[in-house]
């Protein structure tokens, strides 16, 4: 585990460039206040992502922003390798299924322009993540849910797959022997993937998606699939996503409220962690309330934050790519 003086270090990667072009700048005897306000996009192109799944992730996305594409295209094709992924339990294809042993997907969608598309409680599509972007250009909403969701996707020409893989299905079937159908939040069960980006030209995206907690009542909807709660963005400041106990994200507008942090000043770290903090304040039983934050503002720079130890991110960009611990407030 890193400590937290190293971790910063890491995080302050995203500030390199600015910094160097400020000592340019002082060196050749110029205004510093000129060159710095308003501030230089540092880092970009730039991806970062959830969990270890990112490293796949981002490589898919780097694809695209390293040959000068957006970053909503770059976010969708990245989170797309998960869902693909049947190895992976916690996200599309492969998911691990409700009480009832059906896969149900969340995921959102949202660009430079706040732009945003949603799919929640989706059942059967194997890439939520670009129904949501069809959501978001083809029609003037911005979340569709359940069965309607299923038919939109179906209209789009989306197809209709078995989501629940065998070691899926053994891994529900063994939990119906003694968890007496009580959906219960652990510690294993939460690994969504949220992905957020910065292309050549310093817009923003991001894109967030999950099978949700296992073993959920039928019909849950985290906080994966609404903006404002797993994931936001606002092109002049940043973005933030989240991931953890959906429940407890979305009772405090968690990654609304990073955004708002950082527009107010506090750097990607200090946001993730004012984020964390209000969730612990606002919960009493903090028993296995796993919550993790991502924060990328317009300067490249980024930070990340949880509630318990084992969080880490994905980070790509051109003179970085590897998983980055985040630091946590709690032991488990
Ligand atoms: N946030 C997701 C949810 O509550 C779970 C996760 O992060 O994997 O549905």
């Amino acid at each position: 585990m890193k400590s937290r003086r190293e971790f910063i270090k890491i995080g302050a990667i995203g500030s390199a460039a600015l910094i160097t072009q400020t000592a340019c700048a002082s060196e050749k005897g110029e205004d510093l206040e000129e060159i710095l306000i308003p501030p230089v996009a540092a880092i970009k192109p730039i991806v970062l992502s959830t969990w270890n799944h990112g490293l796949d992730a981002n490589k898919a996305a780097w694809e695209v922003l390293s040959q000068g594409g957006s970053a909503l295209d770059a976010v969708e094709q990245g989170v797309r390798v998960t869902e693909s992924d049947p190895t992976n339990q916690s996200v599309g294809l492969g998911g691990l299924p409700d009480r009832d042993g059906n896969v149900t997907l969340d995921a959102c969608i949202i660009d430079h322009n706040s732009n945003c598309g949603a799919v929640a409680f989706l059942q059967y599509i194997e890439n939520p993540i670009s129904v949501a972007r069809k959501v978001m250009e083809d029609t003037p909403h911005v979340l569709l849910a359940g069965v309607g969701a299923l038919n939109f996707a179906l209209e789009k020409g989306f197809e209709k797959t078995n989501l629940l893989t065998e070691k899926s299905k053994q891994a529900w079937e063994n939990w119906l022997k003694d968890s007496e159908y009580e959906p219960q939040i652990n510690s294993e069960n939460h690994d969504t993937i949220g992905m957020i980006a910065i292309d050549e030209s310093g817009n923003l995206s991001g894109a967030c998606t999950t099978s949700g907690m296992a073993y959920k009542l039928h019909g849950r909807v985290g906080d994966s699939p609404i903006i404002a709660a797993g994931l936001f963005l606002d092109n002049e400041v940043g973005a933030a996503v989240a991931t953890g106990v959906g429940e407890a994200v979305i009772r405090t507008a968690g990654s609304a409220i990073v955004v708002e942090l950082m527009r107010h000043g506090k750097t990607p770290q200090e946001a993730c962690e004012e984020a964390v903090a209000r969730i612990m304040s606002k919960h009493k039983d903090l028993t296995n309330m796993q919550v993790g934050f991502i924060a990328l503002n317009k300067n490249g720079e980024y930070g990340c934050h949880s509630v318990y130890a084992g969080f880490n991110i994905a980070v790509k960009h051109n003179d970085f790519e590897d998983m980055v611990d985040a630091q946590y407030e709690l032991e488990w």
